[in-house]
This record gives structure tokens, sequence and C-alpha cells, in this order.
């Protein structure tokens, strides 16, 4: 097995000298510049004229955007395993995955000693090596719940609390020649790192056969394992040698030289690059990543993850990859899906849905910030496509105020982004939200009374659908499609970027106020009376929590008042202060985006169980229907219902207009609890006040639900367009328009 497949690597291998200060750093910078994968550095913490090596790459890190940064090789007696692990993942968060792991057993004992180091033989470096790899992998394994402890003899940890989980799994490279050391590189680490310079003929291909026979004795393909080298300046044809008889996949460049670094990176990186991949087209031998025992044994059935997409092979992210626990649930959901797609570009897009078109039988989530509140953007033993990398926003005619926004975008961005212009686009109350999910569903926001809904806005669509084709909607191009994907674009295709036409918004009072609302029912009328009777730069959002006998029940009620004069915003607020007695009040003056980035944490969501949640869209909230929230949320099984404001600029629309059909509401309730028999049949005997019901806020599986959302005529419409663009139902998990059973 000469030839490993390994997507070939180019890096280089710069002196961290410390005179001048940032001699190291600007050759980092040149590698990137120069279109080098990665930047490595030796590691010798007893080193006076050298930079503390993870400082420097810390730095590195910082000063680059692209470019992989690691040591060549650390001095693992001197850097505690447990705290390099943690520095590691951390500089991975921060650099966005692109810190890789080498390590050597140790060298240099006096030196060492001298700082305090214990001196090791070179049996018991190669052990502590092992026990360090293992405290390492634990301490990235977030997912696992239970403290880590690992009773090795040179380094031990007693329950040590694991996380964070690094943004991608960090390969571990060793620095071996031994036969110890080879046998502990095949058994446990992901790749072998020598220099060429230490080594004499025969020793490479030595070297693999023993790592490779230790690979295999531990139950490992010895793909799993990459080989890198060391090297100087050679000539293409000698690399090419070197990959495809040697195997090697990263080819290191040792050297300070700025000439020497770009002469290597203009002529020699792109012939050994176009070499190797032609003989291996000749040799019918592509690349492939190869995964470990415990990863494989963690696939799903039902997923040929063989023909995962090249373009979509190195960021997938399956069960036994570190990063899993970061992408598996959503806001609400806990999930578990086979695999997980993030395409980083349209093309990438139409390779996910082309997987998931040769996937008919599984799950499939479409996930653009993961708050959806059914949860259905994960799943159990699915495919989920992320597209939390299409998250560009971008003003595209200022006159016209015409922006293009990423599916992938969170309103909290959008909303910053606009400010500098004066602009603002209602989208919903929370920052975290993903563009993707709401402005394919509604969108109500916080000047939904004024501005209407976020689909008001959108004036085209791109779209990817089931067949791969890639159409921009809008009134002219595909108007069905266009109609139908304000509303229920979850049914017809990925939304990857929207065209928004968006408001002229300039700063808003914004209030928080807290009602002593233990007379419930009352409070819910006059609440709804004052918000039907405000102009309509007023927009209000209400949330409680169940009522407790014998204690005050107190709601929360925020509204935005789209005005900058503060005189104005106290006398539009007045109708709200005297419906209940306040027990907590603010208003403040504040940009729009400054609302949204209330309580927003850029966090791996972490749902757990199946969320339990029901909506309705209603025209007035009456004495009757107050009455009756009040005796659901005395039954104990609800703990949380808000009521968002629509009406005013929403109602302007006709109801046929977009798929979002509820347009003669006021209001849109929503309720969560935790027994979903319990809840449907409280909630379904409320049905004869409900006008209508807003997909983003609902759990119910159901399929009366799509019927509920969707009046007959909008459904009929819908049905015929999915007919058209989505015949095989590829769109099915979210509220299925055709009300297929979900597998
Ligand atoms: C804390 C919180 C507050 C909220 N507040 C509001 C609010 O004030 N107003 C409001 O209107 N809504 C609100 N919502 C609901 C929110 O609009 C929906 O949950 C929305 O679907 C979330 O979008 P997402 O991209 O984050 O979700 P995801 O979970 O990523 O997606 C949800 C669903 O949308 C569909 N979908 C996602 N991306 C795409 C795409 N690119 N193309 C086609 N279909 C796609 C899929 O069917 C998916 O299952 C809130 C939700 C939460 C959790």
């Amino acid at each position: 097995m000469p030839d490993y497949g390994h997507p070939l690597v180019f890096g280089t291998f710069i002196t961290p000298v410390n005179s001048p200060a940032h001699a190291a750093v600007q050759r980092a910078r040149l590698s990137e510049q120069l279109g080098y994968d990665l930047v490595t550095f030796q590691d010798h913490p007893y080193q006076p004229s050298f930079h503390d090596t993870w400082t420097l790459l810390s730095w590195v890190a910082a000063s680059t955007e692209r470019i992989h940064v690691a040591a060549n090789v650390h001095n693992l007696p001197l850097r505690q395993p447990a705290v390099l692990a943690r520095s590691a993942a951390s500089l991975d968060l921060l650099s966005g995955g692109r810190v890789d792991l080498g390590l050597g057993a140790g060298g240099f004992w006096d030196a060492i000693e001298a700082m305090g180091g214990r001196r090791l033989t070179p049996g018991q470096g190669v052990q502590a090596l092992g026990e360090a790899i293992d405290i390492m992998r634990g301490i990235w394994d977030a997912a696992e719940r239970s403290p880590l402890r690992v009773a090795g003899e040179f380094y031990a940890v007693e329950g040590a609390k694991r996380g964070p989980a690094p943004a991608h799994d960090i390969p571990i490279w060793l620095g071996a020649y031994k036969p110890r050391m080879l046998a502990l590189t095949g058994a446990k680490a992901d790749g072998w790192l020598p220099s060429l310079g230490y080594m004499k003929p025969g020793d490479l291909a030595r070297g693999n056969a023993a790592i490779d026979s230790a690979a295999v004795d531990a139950g490992r393909d010895p793909r799993e394992i990459r080989r890198l080298l060391n090297i100087g300046e050679l000539p293409a044809a000698q690399l090419v040698d070197l990959a495809l008889e040697e195997g090697i996949g990263t080819f290191i460049l040792a050297s300070d030289d700025p000439t020497t670094l770009q002469r290597f990176a203009e002529d020699v990186m792109p012939e050994v690059r176009s070499l190797v991949a032609a003989e291996r087209a000749a040799r019918g031998t592509g690349t492939a990543r190869a995964r470990g025992a415990a990863a494989l044994a963690r696939r799903r059935d039902g997923i040929d993850y063989d023909s995962v997409p090249e373009s979509l092979a190195a960021r997938a992210v399956e069960p036994g990859d570190a990063q899993f626990s970061r992408v598996r649930s959503n806001y609400l959901r806990g999930g578990n899906p086979g695999i997980v797609l993030r395409p980083g570009s349209v093309e990438e897009v139409v390779d996910a849905v082309a997987f998931a078109r040769a996937h008919p039988g599984v799950a499939l989530g479409v996930r653009s910030g993961g708050h959806g509140i059914s949860g259905r953007s994960t799943n159990d033993g699915g495919i989920v496509i992320d597209l939390g990398a299409l998250d560009s926003i971008e003003v595209v005619d200022e006159v016209a105020r015409r922006v293009r926004v990423g599916a992938g975008a969170r309103w909290v961005d959008v909303a910053a982004a606009l400010a500098p212009y004066g602009w603002a686009l209602s989208s919903g109350d929370y920052g975290g939200v993903g563009v993707g999910g709401l402005a394919t569903a509604g969108g109500v926001g916080w000047l939904a009374r004024e501005h209407g809904l976020t689909i008001d806005h959108v004036r085209s669509v791109q779209v990817v659908l089931a067949d791969g084709s890639v159409v921009t909607a809008d009134a002219d191009t595909d108007p069905d499609l266009f109609w139908a994907m304000r509303g229920a674009g979850g049914n017809m295709g990925i939304a990857t970027s929207f065209e928004f036409e968006v408001d002229e918004v300039g700063e808003v009072g914004f209030a928080q106020l807290g009602f002593d609302a233990s007379d419930t029912a009352d409070f819910l009328v006059g609440w709804a009376a004052a918000v039907e009777t405000s102009p309509r730069e007023v927009t209000s959002f209400l949330m409680m929590g169940p009522r407790t006998p014998g204690r005050t029940t107190v709601a929360q009620v925020m509204a935005v008042v789209d005005s900058a004069d503060p005189d104005r915003i106290i006398e539009l607020l007045q109708p709200f202060a005297q419906v209940a007695p306040l027990v907590q009040q603010s208003v403040e003056l504040a940009p729009y985006a400054q609302v949204m980035a209330n309580n927003v944490r850029d966090e791996p969501h972490h749902g757990q169980g199946e969320p339990v949640g029901r909506s309705a869209l209603v025209d007035h909230i009456t004495p009757e229907f107050a009455a009756a929230l009040t005796a659901l949320a005395d039954s104990g099984e609800v703990y949380f219902l808000s009521i968002r404001s629509v009406g005013g600029a929403v109602a302007d629309v006709p109801s046929d207009a977009t798929a979002y059909a509820g347009r003669s509401a006021n209001f849109a309730v929503s309720v969560l609890g935790t027994r979903r028999a319990a809840l449907d049949t409280l909630w379904d005997a409320l049905s004869e006040h409900f006008s209508g019901m807003y997909l983003s806020f609902d759990t119910d599986p159901r399929p009366e639900r799509v019927a509920d959302a969707f009046p007959p005529a909008t459904l009929a419409r819908l049905r015929q367009i999915k007919e058209r663009v989505d015949p095989g139902n590829l769109f099915r998990d979210n509220f299925n328009v055709v009300l297929q059973p979900v597998e």
C-alpha cells in the first residue's frame, strides 16, 4: 500500500526566532499568501532565543485566515497533556478549525530537566506519550458525559471535566523514528511526522511497514494514518515519487528564506499536485478519508458514506467525529443524525441534494440556524444539510435598499449589517434565529405591524430544487415557486440566499414591562385591546410562565415603538401601562440592531428530547379565548405561553399573495409543554378560536396541522407546485404538504 490516497497538503517549517519579534509571524503570513496549507514551528520551551510555540501559534492563527498551524513537534515533557488538549481546542475554536497537533516524546533531557521537567528513558517516553494521547482525546470528547479518568503511570487524570470539543477533529501526528514510537503511531496516532534529513535509504518504507502492521494489530485501517515529511527544497519528480511510492501525503518545507518558499510554492507545488492527481486517476485510486474503527462502528444504516461527494467530504460530520456534539442537536430537539453535510457554496448544496436524493428512505433535515421549534432540522440516523456556512450579507442596491443574505446568516448579524445604513428588516424577536428557516415560513418580528412579515420583503430567492437545478425565483421568474417559498419554502427546496428590500428604521423605543397578571384573562384581553388600538408603530409581544396558586402571576410584555421621539414613545406606551399593575419597567431608546442583539449567545445547540409545542393564529383575543388560555395556564401542561402581535401591515397583503395565508389574524399564540398527548388534547379543544396556524411555532407532526396552516386553495396550489418541483417528495420532513407519513 505505497499510496494511502491522502489529499496532498503542503506546509512550511519556520524557525520560531524571537528576534526580530515578528519575523516568524511574517513568514507564516507569507506561507499563507503563497498558498501553503500549513505552517509549523519547532517547540523547544527551554530555548530563550525562540518564542514560546503556543504563544506563537496563537498569534499566527490570529494573523492569518486560512492556513493551518501546528508545532513540529511539541515537547511533551514540558507540556501537561490535559492543558495542552484544552489549549489546542481553544485555539481551534478561535481559529475556525485550523489547529493540528504534532507531538514528540522528548529528547534534550538535560534542558528539559533544567526547566523542571522529568527525565524519562526512551521506553518511558513512549509510554508517557501513549497516555498523553488518551488524555487529550478524552478531554476533546465533550459528547461523553462521564468525567475523564486515565490511570497512566506518567500522566493520570482523576475525574477531569471534558471539553470543549475542538472545532474540527484535531489530528495528532507523532515525530517518530524508532520501533516503539512507530508502533505507537500505528496504534494510536493520526499521522507520522519524521524529517527526511534524519532518515537513511529504506527508512521510510520500513517505517510505513511498521506503522501499518501496528495499525492492523490495533484493528485500524493504515490509511487512517497520514504520512507527513519534513523536507528541504526537492524537485517535483522526487516528491511525486515520495507521494506515490512512499505514501507521503504532507510535505513540509523547512526554510526561512522567502525566495525559497516562493519558488517552491510557484514551481513545485502545482506540478506535484497535478502529476499525483493524474497518476492516481490513471491507477484508478482517488483520494479517500479513512476513518477509525470506533468511528466506523457509530455509522448509521442506510447511509452510503463512501458516496459522500468529494466537495463535501472534508467538512462532513459523522457520529464518531469530535465536532459531532456541536452539530447533532438543534435549539430545542436532541438529535443523532447519521451525517451532517456542511456545504460552503451553492454548488456544494447541489451536491448535498444529490446525496440526499440517492437516499430516498433516509430522513432529511435542512438547517439554517437550527432554531426551528419543530426540531426537524435534526433527526435520528438521517442526513442533515446545514447551510450555516452560507452566511454572507451584502448590500446589492443602496438606492433601492436591496440586500442579499445567505440562508445561514443569523438575524442578529443581519440587523448589525443594516444598522450603518439606517435600515432594518423585521425578522423575529431573537437574533440567534437563522435566516433560512424564518424567511421561508413567515417572520413575525418587532416591526411586524408597521412593516409586515419578513417574507413580505423578499424580492427574490435562490433555491436548489430536488433535481439539483438552481432557480432564482421572483415575481417574473417562476412566480409560483416564488409564491410557495414565502410560507411553505421548506417543502419546495433549499433556499440558499434571499434578496430583501429593507426599511429605513432609525432608533426605536424598546419597552420591557412586567405586569401583575394574576387576573390573567382580564389582563390578556386588556393587553390585546391595547395592541389592536395602537397605531402601527407599535408591535408588542407577551410571555408568561405557568400560573401558581397563591402566587402573583407575572407577564412580561415587550413592545417596540418605531419612533426616535421619547415623547411619542411614552405616549404610545401609556395604554399598555394601564392594563394591569406594573411590577417592573424599562424603556430605552436603542438602535434596532441592539434590540436584536439581546441575549444572543454564539454557542452550539444542545437541545434534548422532543419539543412539545402548539400554536395558532387568532383574529382577536376574546374574553372566551382569554378564559380558555387562563385555564390552560392553570392545567400544569404548559410551561410557557407567548403571544406576538401581527395584523397591521401583515394584513395589508392579500391572503392569497403568499403561501403564508393567515393574514386576518392580529395575534400569533404559542405554548410549550412537556407531555405531547395531554397538550394536544387541551389545545385541540380551543380550535374554534383559531383562524390559522403559523408553522414556525408548532411541533405537532400530525398531518392535520398542514391544513391548519394552509387553507384549501393555498394547499391545493402548494401541492401542484410541489408536484412539479419535488415530485419525489425529497423535502418532506417538516410539515409536508403532500401529507405522506414521515419515515
Ligand atoms: C428562541 C426563539 C425565538 C423565536 N422567535 C420568533 C419570532 O419572534 N418570530 C418568528 O416568526 N419566529 C420565531 N421563532 C421561530 C423561528 O422563526 C423558526 O423556528 C425558524 O424556522 C427558525 O429558523 P432557523 O433557520 O434558525 O431554523 P432551522 O432549525 O435551521 O430550520 C427550521 C426549518 O426550516 C426549514 N428550513 C431551514 N432552512 C431552510 C432553507 N434554507 N431552505 C428551505 N427550508 C429551510 C426546514 O424545514 C427546517 O426544519 C423563534 C424560535 C426560537 C427558537
